[in-house]
């Protein structure tokens, strides 16, 4: 069935005449986008339409292609909605508040995901599928309703989005039109954990959005070990691609490490890091490990990094030139912070 979320209000007038197979006036594609950008999510809240019409549009389409959602929220304002598909399949999106006032949603693009980081609960439940455009751009309706006021959207939920470019784009067209949603890309960021195809193809076709790239290892060995991403897209040829990228961008780009206490947060790993970033316009964002219980490293459970090991790190790297940005702890209380996503069935 057609889902109207998922449409640009220009895809949305030249759908309407082929669905009901007859002309519709373009005033009717314009109230239907407002309602969508309204976070209305069924026909029957469309008031302004003629009872006749939606009855039509609800029997060839839907407003919605995913079902029912359950709403967490921590203490610290963190609210995680766990959002089932219509296949039965649930995904996470979150809405974090940080000091600075900034309102983000962090929104999936796979239910599961295939890559498979030690460190990380979505990796342990693979992938299950890629999301429809339509699946991502009703996680950030859905935020909205929970707080109009978004500042920023992370791509960093559940998944690796440059494993699917194609929905996300479309996905982005929808949210950022001018006569619908009307969010900035410019306010967009996308985490990857390295896909150099995809950071190549987003290079040549863009959308020019902030692009952030976990290493959380710069020693190749160790970074194989963490990230199975590495063994087919190596740190030499990655850095490669980043340069690339930043030529053609013109954007710094932001290169993640996730802290994990005694493993990658030696002298020798901020040796590594430094000259990993050596040569590219790029800021570090340490993420100390959002502890997972039962996350294990070669046979050991993982832990998070205290605090003095946290600190010592990040100045061994300013020591080194690099500019440092530390995340602070949030989410935690509804496991809604980066790794922590994927309930259990
Ligand atoms: S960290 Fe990201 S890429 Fe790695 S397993 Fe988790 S969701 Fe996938």
């Amino acid at each position: 069935m057609t889902v109207l979320s998922g449409y640009t209000p220009d895809e949305l007038n030249e759908a309407l005449p082929v669905l009901l197979g007859r002309e519709i006036p373009s005033y009717r594609g314009r109230q239907i986008t407002e309602w969508l950008a309204r976070g209305v999510s069924s026909f029957d809240g469309m008031k302004n339409l003629p009872r006749s019409f939606r009855e039509e549009l609800a029997l060839c389409s839907a407003v919605y292609s995913t079902g029912g959602q359950e709403v967490l929220e921590a203490a610290d304002g963190t609210v995680k909605l766990v959002i089932r598909l219509h296949d039965g399949e649930k995904i996470e999106a979150v809405l974090l508040k940080d000091r600075a006032g900034r309102k983000t949603a962090c929104l999936s693009t796979q239910a599961g995901c295939p890559m498979a980081c030690v460190f990380c609960k979505t990796g342990k439940l693979g992938c299950k599928r890629n999301l429809l455009a339509a699946e991502i751009v009703e996680q950030f309706l859905r935020l909205k309703t929970q707080d109009n006021g978004l500042s920023n959207i992370v791509v960093m939920g559940m998944g690796e989005p440059l494993l699917n470019l194609g929905a996300l784009r479309k996905a982005i067209a929808v949210i950022e039109h001018p006569r619908g949603l009307n969010f900035s890309r410019r306010r967009i960021t996308l985490s990857s954990c390295g896909i150099i195809d995809g950071i190549d193809d987003l290079a040549r076709s863009g959308p020019l959005l902030e692009l952030a790239v976990s290493i959380t290892s710069a020693d190749s060995e160790l970074r194989s070990r963490l990230m199975p991403v590495n063994i087919t897209n190596p740190l030499d040829k990655l850095k490669k691609a980043l340069l690339e990228y930043q030529k053609t961008m013109k954007r710094r780009v932001t290169l993640e490490a996730v802290l994990l206490r005694g493993v990658n947060t030696r002298v020798k790993d901020a040796s590594a890091l430094a000259a990993f970033a050596r040569g590219l316009e790029a800021v570090v964002n340490l993420i100390p490990w959002n502890p997972v219980p039962g996350l294990l490293f070669e046979g050991k459970e993982l832990e998070e990094p205290p605090d003095d090991e946290v600190r010592r790190f990040a100045l061994d790297l300013e020591e080194r030139g690099l500019k440092i940005t530390l995340r602070h702890r949030r989410g935690r209380g509804v496991s809604g912070a980066c790794g922590q996503l994927g309930s259990p069935e």
